[in-house]
């Protein structure tokens, strides 16, 4: 392809495995994340050159088990910024792949642009023999760059898999084929360097998403805790959710949300004190409904299909939005 015709994308470096530095090419764990920056990336990637215009930017440069709301605000109005921009047409996000599925749902619900925004990180940290890093942002500018990644919502590209951003999670903790989305699959693959899709996310997002956070400051995010359930759970987390300030509360219950015994009076004060409770699942897939009339009669809602910490962002958001109970479930029910 001509050099003129080469489309615009930026990379947005916010660190990671896949800017790791580990002290030999055979340390796989114990390595340091978010270590190289976005220009040491792009050095070991000339490849790039050939496939679009190629700009780079960091964000942050840290281990992504550490991202704050603040952080996650910041990396959706960067977005909206540069994709509002006519000289940019896409970007790359690499991030660290351990709440990887957190930014993409949530930039998946921000971001107000039908270009391609992609997110991409590596398993192995760039010093690794077989590093992942390199092709993986070779086939996220491949996804960016690509007519059909157009309106397909935010994505995230690994290992070969084309993931929509509000479907994928991680499943394992060291293999690379560590993304899944267990409820359904990957929306398309890479193969011999050629992009295929074969499935689109139905639930609204991007430029059919109504939520906005043009201007909203960390101070304006509502807190929202998550509590996960074990056998011998009592109400101890629930009360201090309640005394931290929460303003909505995911219950990561057994099976299709199943609530303690202990615990259910507490989580029904806290729907008395105002509190928004939602019951997701610590199973990993499935979706939880309604369940028991009591629960109903309690006013605790349900996520459909989001696992604990994307029903968290969305809550987060929903709240924003509105407090009515009603309102909130049904933003659920659509997203
Ligand atoms: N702990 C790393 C991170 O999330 C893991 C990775 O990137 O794969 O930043």
């Amino acid at each position: 392809m001509e050099k003129t015709e080469l489309k615009n994308i930026v990379i947005l470096a916010t660190g990671g495995t896949i800017a790791g530095k580990a002290s030999s090419g055979t340390q796989m764990t114990g390595y340091t994340a978010g270590a190289y920056s976005v220009a040491d990336l792009l050095a070991g990637v000339p490849e790039l050159g050939e496939l679009a215009h190629i700009s780079g930017e960091q964000l942050c440069n840290i281990d992504s088990s550490s991202i704050t709301d603040a952080l996650l605000l910041r990396l959706a109005q960067r977005c909206n910024e540069l994709l509002a921009q006519d000289d940019v047409d896409g970007v790359v996000i690499t991030h660290g792949t351990d709440t990887m599925e957190e930014t993409a749902f949530f930039l998946n619900l921000t971001v107000k642009s039908a270009k391609p925004v992609v997110l991409v990180g590596a398993m192995r940290p760039a010093t690794a023999v077989s590093a992942d890093g390199p092709l993986n942002i070779i086939n996220a500018v491949k996804v960016a760059v690509d007519a059909a990644s157009t309106g397909q919502g935010v994505l995230v590209m690994m290992n070969d898999e084309i993931y929509s951003g509000r479907d994928v999670t991680k499943t394992n903790t060291a293999n690379v084929a560590t993304f899944k989305a267990p409820n359904g699959g990957p929306l398309g693959f890479i193969v011999g360097g050629e992009v295929h899709y074969y499935y689109r996310s139905v639930r609204p997002h991007t430029l059919q998403s109504e939520f906005d956070v043009t201007g909203v400051g960390v101070t304006a995010l509502p807190r929202v805790d998550i509590i996960y359930t074990h056998i011998g759970e009592d109400r101890v987390f629930v009360d201090a959710a309640l005394a931290a300030g929460a303003r909505g509360i995911i219950y990561a219950g057994s099976g299709m949300g199943s609530i303690h015994e202990a615990v259910e009076a507490a989580l029904a004060e806290a729907v008395g004190c105002g509190v928004v409770v939602v019951r997701s699942s610590r199973t990993g897939s499935g979706i939880v409904a309604a369940g028991l009339e009591r629960w109903q009669e309690q006013g605790f809602l349900y996520a459909d299909n989001l696992n604990p910490q994307k029903a968290r962002l969305l809550l987060q958001l929903a709240l924003l939005r509105t407090q009515e109970r009603n309102e909130v479930q049904e933003i659920f029910n659509r997203y």
